[in-house]
């Protein structure tokens, strides 16, 4: 039984011209990435093929059949000797194509995928990573990408390999008795079969990606630090186990579905070959040999040769046809990928970036597939240099208003200015290079504390950068405990002495970033809730410090740190309810001042006036 809301897969369907188009702009991307390794790939395909069919068939043939006639060694012994040194030269060729140049080419062939797709995937909307249907298109294409380029250039080899080889020995079947190439019809026909076995498995792969998806899933819930405590502590264990059960049930039902069908296209692939064409031309050959003694021993010997490589040939070549096709079907998902327009983009001119206040005017936004708006008229300001709070309970759409204010997604009515400009008439880049933002869920990279603190490549003169922010975000005293100091790798992920933060201390770093560029904003969005609350105090002093110049949106849900703002905003139900500085909105005596009322025992801790 599959998830309820599980969309299925729908068969997917490629015509030919599309089928070509797509393995050609694979083609073209493969020769960006590196350059020449298709034509040197097919050509030593080809010069194996070439040499592969004198050494072997040519030879034996004219061995065989020179002492049927009665030929001396040395005359026999010039081609064997000729064959031999071209071999040696092929070996050698092919050992350093194989254990150098192929594995050099291919790490130079992921990198470009890798680069192309992490480029893209870092452009597209927010939005999109909540579209099941995006993100499964997108999981094909980050998994697949590279492999599948691979693919493309090894069919392309086999089937140049294979052309090559059905051409000399096709030519010298014909040449000895073109009856043989009758032989030939048999795999022929039975190619259709491979056709129906290809699409079969691609069917059986679409059908379990939701599943191996949801695999994936619960085993990253067993192994990932981060689930760890509830895993132990929580029944929550047994429901990631029995999803991981039906998950696998289902991928049992999908391969029963089409192991069988899969299993019989086979049967009359290898039936056909083995036993129609092998054994019908074989006792062909006997005969000719034998009882009309048309053809010679060397010729019955190298006809049975040829007809096994050629009956492979086609098996081959016929695969590879299909491959093209299921490569094909791959590449739809990754050209999908590619040409996603992202709705939040620049447009054709923009704006140079201007300074000045940050106003929401009756903004509203609904997310997509939502029956209601998050947000219902909003109309906040946040001047130049002013310090803004938004309060509110959970789900009153505090985080939703700060991911449009960093254009992670577009009103939906409404506009958003900076400096008196529309948002979306400034480059995204230069418009979100504006702000320095932290959220509540930041994630340590396992990388040294100094570059989770700069999050970019560190340059001269960061160590006094790094220190001061450890020192504003009061993270200093942690990280000068630890044995390298800021250069101490974090998570234990690859180094065993990596140090692994407590939610605080992460936090702590978090913020530090902040404090590391001067942006035109700050957006705080719940960064302090793992600290307590003296702690918390103290980030949001050295904080409101720090940013003298420069404008500050935060989110807390202690509202000791609100007291500070120049303005707050109470949220309810994704409606601004309240605005005020803390002693108008206290003498106000509304919302606001009853959230803060039952907070008061904090306050008293923090040693904050609460009048
Ligand atoms: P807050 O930060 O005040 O707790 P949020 O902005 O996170 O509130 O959420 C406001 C509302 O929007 C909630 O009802 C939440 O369920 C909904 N919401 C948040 N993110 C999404 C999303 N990506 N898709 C759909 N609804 C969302």
């Amino acid at each position: 039984m599959s998830e309820p809301n599980e969309k299925k897969n729908e068969k997917p369907k490629i015509s030919f011209r599309r089928t070509v188009s797509n393995n050609l702009f694979m083609l073209k991307l493969l020769h960006k990435a590196s350059p020449g390794r298709i034509v040197i790939e097919m050509g030593l395909w080809s010069l194996e093929a070439i040499i592969g069919f004198f050494s072997w068939q040519y030879m034996l043939r004219h061995i065989v059949n020179g002492i049927e006639e009665g030929k001396g060694f040395y005359d026999l012994a010039v081609l064997l000797v000729a064959m031999t040194a071209l071999n040696v030269v092929l070996v050698f060729i092919q050992q350093l194509w194989y254990q150098v140049f192929s594995g050099l080419f291919y790490q130079k062939t992921a990198k470009y995928f890798q680069e192309l797709v992490y480029r893209k995937a870092g452009s597209v909307d927010l939005a999109c990573y909540e579209n099941p249907e995006f993100y499964d298109k997108y999981m094909k294409a980050l998994n697949e990408t590279a492999t599948r380029a691979d693919g493309v250039a090894s069919s392309c080899s086999m089937i140049i390999f294979d052309i090559v080889q059905f051409a000399a020995n096709g030519l010298l079947l014909f040449v000895i008795d073109p009856v043989f190439l009758l032989f030939l019809l048999i795999p022929l026909l039975s190619s259709v079969f491979i056709k129906k076995q290809k699409k079969a498995d691609f069917d059986k792969y679409e059908e379990t990606v939701a599943m191996n998806r949801r695999c994936d899933y619960t085993r990253r819930t067993y192994y990932l630090g981060e689930y760890a405590k509830e895993m132990r502590l929580s029944g929550i264990y047994r429901v990631m186990a029995k999803r991981f059960a039906m998950a696998i049930k289902d991928t049992k039902t999908v391969i029963r579905k089409y192991g069988f069908k899969c299993a019989f296209y086979g049967y009359i692939i290898e039936i056909s070959r083995e036993v129609f064409t092998f054994l019908g031309a074989t006792v062909y050959a006997v005969y000719q040999t034998l009882v009309t003694g048309n053809i010679l021993y060397g010729d019955c010997l190298v006809i049975i040769n040829a007809l096994t490589t050629l009956s492979w040939s086609i098996t081959n070549s016929a695969e590879s046809l299909f491959q093209f096709q299921e490569h094909a079907l791959y590449i739809e998902n990754f050209r999908f990928f590619l040409d996603y327009e992202p709705k939040i983009q620049d447009k054709e001119t923009v704006l140079p970036m201007k300074k000045g206040a940050l106003t929401l005017e009756n903004v509203s936004f609904r997310y997509d597939g939502a029956d209601a708006d998050t947000l219902k008229h909003i109309s906040i300001t946040c001047g130049e240099k002013e310090k803004i709070a938004l309060v509110g309970h959970n789900g009153a759409g505090k985080s939703t208003l700060v991911k449009l204010m960093l254009r992670l997604y577009d009103p939906t009515d409404g506009k958003i200015t900076l400096g008196g400009e529309d948002i979306r008439d400034y480059s995204v880049k230069e418009y979100r290079e504006a702000f320095s933002a932290v959220f509540q869920d930041f994630h340590v990279f396992s990388l040294s504390v100094s570059e989770n603190i700069l999050l970019r490549p560190k340059q001269e003169g960061d160590a006094a950068l790094v220190e001061t922010a450890l020192i504003k975000s009061g993270a200093k005293a942690r990280v000068a405990e630890m044995e390298k100091g800021t250069e101490t790798i974090l998570t234990r992920e690859f180094d065993k002495n990596g140090t692994v933060l407590s939610g605080g201390e992460t936090q702590k770093l978090a913020i530090a970033h902040a404090f590391t560029k001067e942006n035109a904003f700050v957006i705080l969005d719940e960064p302090t809730s793992a600290l307590d609350p003296i702690a918390e105090y103290e980030m949001y002093k050295n904080m409101m410090e720090a940013c003298e110049n420069c404008g500050m949106i935060f989110i807390s849900h202690r509202l000791s740190s609100a007291v500070m703002a120049d303005r707050i905003y109470m949220l309810e139900g994704g409606e601004v309810i309240e605005v005020g500085t803390h002693e108008q909105l206290m003498a106000k005596n509304g919302k606001y001042a009853d959230m803060f009322r039952k907070q008061a025992e904090n306050y008293v801790a923090t040693g904050v006036n609460v009048s």
